[in-house]
């Protein structure tokens, strides 16, 4: 089951998903905390 991505700066689990960057070894997904306002991003296999 999908799990909240906590931010690595806050620990908060509030977050703006940003969309996805396409990068050679595949997908993350670009987040921002809602917390402390930082960009950060999730590794996860997506599974469509
Ligand atoms: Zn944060």
């Amino acid at each position: 089951m999908a799990r909240p991505y906590k931010c690595p700066y806050y620990g908060g689990v509030k977050s703006i998903w940003k969309g996805y960057r396409i990068l050679k070894d595949g997908k993350v997904r670009l987040r921002r905390c809602c917390m402390c306002d930082r960009k950060y991003v999730t590794r996860k296999k997506v599974i469509l």
